[in-house]
């Protein structure tokens, strides 16, 4: 198979005047994987700064209320800046040092991998400029707050739709002029070679974890495991573990409204995706019939994104993986039972793969298990929560903070 491709998936196009950094690129990830003593530092500075291993925990009170599979939830939310987004830029930021480069360069849509990418570049000491479309700026203030102070530069892009996908071609117009200093550290398992190999590498720390505590805890593999997908990365990540064994692995995307409504970002499950380049690679992206991206939606903005991995779209295809799709309503209510039955947030995000295994678990034998891959933590979603569930003394709050101001 072609370097970079997953069955048909995937590819380099890059601009030729990328084409010299991109080699040097590959070339220090691929030596970098050939050299154990590259991924022993990596596990020292993710045990170190990101509270890894992180534990599977078995979900004893959700287990009793379903009444069939065992289930079992891996602790993305306990990582640095409390999501698996930690696992990528941590390791892309050793890759940096490796290359003697100073300073990165990202994308944010919601705002988290900016806030990542911010606090790696602050441990490691580069120079940070995180490029985010206009809109988002404003509604993903308190990320763009955090940024800013663990010293990062924001810049708001003012193209397009003024979102995600055009913070990405800025993020390349920088790349492309300052390329001898600058590393551009992509934030899932998306875009150009060696992007979608490397960060699926660095997420495969999530897969060998759940891996081994799964068959110390519960004495054999699992029948089933899900994940939510926006790009993609946590769910390749943890699906990493299991690829070879006889599990049954479910990829969750954002229902949204309804497939039926076209409010959504599922592009496997649904049928608006169609195969296309753009971004550097080849993947299924949510378009109309001229090739248009069209505008996503989903209650969680991690999963907002028109394009997949090349590699699950190679695994969807071949029938590795099932797609689900889940709704915001859905999503609501699986992280309210969540909350209290078992005393932990889901990240909205991650609420997807709860819904799903949610909805198949009672189905299932007590003899068998399942794993949830709970990407990441909730807090940083009250706002959007807190206004889903039309909480009163919320509101009064915030227009209390308001007024504050104004005086
Ligand atoms: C960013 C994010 C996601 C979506 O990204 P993937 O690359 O699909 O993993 C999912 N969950 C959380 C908590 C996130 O922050």
């Amino acid at each position: 198979m072609k370097k970079g491709y997953f069955g048909q998936w995937g590819g380099m196009f890059v601009p030729e005047i990328l084409h010299e950094t991109f080699m040097q690129l590959i070339e220090a990830y691929e030596a970098a994987r050939a050299d154990s003593t590259f991924w022993q530092e990596y596990l020292e500075v993710m045990a170190n700064y990101s509270a890894r291993p992180t534990p599977l925990t078995y979900a004893h009170n959700l287990t009793k209320h379903f009444g069939g599979a065992q289930i079992y939830i891996k602790r993305e939310d306990l990582n640095q800046t409390g999501a698996h987004k930690a696992n990528n830029v941590m390791g892309q930021g050793l890759l940096v040092k490796r290359m003697g480069k100073k300073r990165v360069i990202a994308e944010t849509g919601a705002g988290q991998h900016g806030v990542a990418t911010a606090t790696m570049a602050a441990r490691f000491g580069f120079e940070c400029v995180v490029y985010m479309g206009e809109e988002d700026v404003i509604r993903q203030r308190p990320n763009v707050f955090w940024m800013e102070k663990l010293g990062a530069k924001v810049v708001p892009v003012r193209d397009g739709a003024r979102t995600l996908k055009d913070a990405i071609n800025e993020a390349f117009r920088d790349w492309v002029t300052l390329m001898d200093s600058t590393h551009y550290v992509l934030g899932t398992v998306c875009g150009p070679h060696p992007f979608p190999e490397m960060v699926a590498w660095f997420q495969s720390i999530i897969g060998q974890e759940a891996r081994r505590q799964i068959i110390d805890q519960h004495g054999k593999m699992p029948a089933r495991v899900y994940a939510c997908v926006g790009g993609g990365s946590n769910a390749i990540g943890v699906f990493q573990g299991f690829l070879d064994e006889d599990v049954e692995l479910v990829g969750v995307e954002a229902g949204g409204k309804g497939l039926d409504t076209g409010q959504h970002a599922s592009r496997m499950k649904g049928d608006r995706a169609a195969p296309g380049v753009t971004q550097g690679y080849k993947t299924m992206f949510l378009q109309n019939k001229d090739g248009q991206m069209i505008d996503t939606h989903s209650i969680a903005a991690g999963l907002d994104y028109v394009g997949i991995s090349p590699i699950l779209a190679d695994l969807g295809e071949k029938g590795r993986v099932r797609f689900e799709a889940a709704t915001d309503t859905e999503v609501l209510d699986a992280l309210t039972l969540t909350m209290r039955t078992e005393g932990v947030i889901p990240a909205l995000e991650s609420s997807h793969a709860f819904v799903q295994a949610f909805k198949e678990a009672p189905n299932m034998s007590p003899d068998e298990a399942i794993i949830i891959n709970m990407s990441g933590r909730g807090d940083k979603d009250i706002f959007t929560i807190a206004k889903a569930y039309d909480d009163p003394s919320w509101k009064e709050f915030i227009i209390s903070q308001a007024d504050g101001f104004r005086k």
